[in-house]
């Protein structure tokens, strides 16, 4: 049966390929499915099955509107020898958790996973819909998405990408692997600004009718290779599914027995495709949302109230300094069941106040929830307490999960088995990980000097990501303010 899609804030339904190519809706609302899907086969089948068959499992229940050969086309496409392990995500047992590492994509961070597809969906999708405008991929990044975003749409015909990164908000990896971007339609613009400010002038983008009237003139048209986008959460259900037969298939748990599952959380993408995979059925007890400093999450959890109104705090979990979580706008929807009136007034308040508070009606549905935080001293322990007992380095961001699951463990004393999502390679943040271990030896070192003390350290081998871009040349350096992004982009694109 067909799924339709349909704006957090109201409107009309579109198709799950509409949806993917327009990003976000019109009303500034997210595109969510219009219902949850079953899977459609057993646990038993899926078991013995690859990723690619899974992903394809998964995804056309949600993408129906793609045809077997468009979406198996997509998966095999994406899903190849980019990945440097043909598992694509191995899952790895050390200190009384299951490690998931998402981060063998071109990269080195699990946005890979959903972005080396997203390409293939939108230009497919472009076809379907007999779209003949030039599609204009417009990222906000905290520092991950920028890069893989560009990797994805490097030089993909009919595409042009523009990724904004806030200037002193995101690692020295990751700076330098944006910078060095290839590709004749990828453009990098720097913000004198955090992440939550490129994020919401992006939005604001996307909602300003003269500006895309003006670019459709020009042949454009806006889309998002963003959480917002509901072609990235899709792509992202598969790897819980895939986790959770990998569990089965080594014999860890028995076919039905729960797992909980923790994700490093930001913009509430991650985390919210692991509770799509739970409401598809996948027999996941618990989702642990684990935060950094910037626990709006945690709090609202505890009180029901979203708060921004704080300062922003830069960690070593750059990736998930954000104040303003998107996908939260997606539960928050289904909270009030579907009701897209109620959930704009909330996303209002937002906008206006800085804050909104959900009803206790809302608040008791969340019991699939349990959030929690860490700060960087009890992120950089457990990083060094894992190292030393197991051998396994974790990166900083995996690092805040790890460190409240232990929380988890202590406060609930569940032994349920547990995943959690390691999202980015240690060598990424090579600077903190490194510290965390050996702070004697990391003393006044920075950067690559900090990559080959880790490589040396734990007898790792330096990804190939990280290799790039100690000789790649510098290909962009534009830095703007925040309120100048538009003209940017108009520049950009040769209009004004
Ligand atoms: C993006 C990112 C996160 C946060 O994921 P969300 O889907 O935004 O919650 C966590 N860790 C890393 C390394 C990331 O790149």
């Amino acid at each position: 049966m067909e799924i339709r899609y349909r704006s957090t804030r109201g409107g009309a339904e579109v198709s799950a390929s509409e949806a993917i190519l327009k990003g976000l809706s019109d009303d500034g609302g997210l595109f969510v499915p219009a219902r949850i899907p079953k899977l459609a086969i057993s646990i038993e089948d899926l078991v013995q099955m690859t990723y690619q068959e899974i992903a394809y499992e998964v995804m056309s229940r949600f993408l129906t509107d793609f045809t077997e050969e468009e979406l198996k086309s997509c998966i095999r496409s994406a899903y190849d020898s980019k990945f440097d392990t043909p598992e694509l995500t191995p899952l790895v047992k050390a200190g009384g958790a299951y490690y998931l590492e998402l981060f063998h994509g071109p990269t080195i961070a699990f946005k890979d996973m959903a972005l080396s597809i997203l390409p293939y969906l939108m230009t497919t999708a472009a076809k379907k819909n007999k779209s003949d405008k030039k599609i204009v991929i417009l990222t906000a990044t905290s520092g991950d998405t920028g890069k893989a975003a560009m990797a994805g749409f490097a030089d993909v015909p009919g595409t042009e990408i523009i990724v904004f990164y806030p200037k002193d908000g995101v690692s020295e990896v990751q700076e330098k692997q944006m910078v060095t971007q290839r590709g004749d339609n990828t453009h990098v613009v720097a913000i004198k600004g955090n992440f939550d400010d490129a994020q919401s002038a992006v939005k604001e983008m996307f909602n300003d009718r003269q500006m895309n009237e003006e670019i459709g003139r020009a042949g454009c048209q806006f889309s998002s290779a963003n959480s917002i986008n509901i072609g990235r959460l899709v792509p992202q259900i598969v790897y819980y599914v895939y986790a959770y037969t990998r569990l089965v298939r080594e014999g860890e748990i028995t076919s039905g027995d729960p797992i909980n599952v923790t994700v490093p959380t930001g913009n509430f993408g991650n985390i919210l495709a692991a509770y799509y995979a739970k409401r598809m059925g996948l027999p996941v007890k618990t989702l642990i949302c684990a935060s950094n400093e910037n626990k709006v999450l945690y709090d609202f959890f505890q009180t029901g109230e979203y708060n921004r109104n704080r300062d922003f705090i830069l960690t070593s979990s750059p990736s998930m300094d954000i104040l303003i979580s998107s996908n939260l706008e997606r539960l928050i929807y289904q909270l009030t069941g579907n009701d897209p009136a109620a959930c704009a007034a909330f996303m209002a308040d937002l906008t206006q106040k800085g804050v909104y508070r959900i009803t206790d009606e809302m608040k008791a549905q969340l019991g699939d929830f349990y959030g929690g935080y860490a700060g960087e001293e009890e992120n950089f322990a457990g990083i060094k307490k894992l190292y030393q007992d197991t051998g396994y380095v974790i990166d900083t961001h995996t690092g805040v999960a790890s460190a409240v699951y232990g929380q988890y463990v202590k406060n609930t004393g569940d032994q349920t088995p547990t995943v959690i999502a390691s999202t980015a390679s240690p060598f990424k943040f090579a600077d903190a990980v490194i510290g965390a271990i050996d702070p004697t030896k990391a003393e006044g070192k920075s950067g690559l000097a900090c990559i080959d003390l880790l490589a040396r350290t734990a007898g790792l081998e330096e990804p190939p990501a990280i290799t790039d871009i100690r000789t790649a040349p510098v290909r962009h350096n534009t830095v703007v303010e925040a309120a100048d992004m538009p003209k940017a982009v108009l520049e950009i694109l040769g209009i004004r």
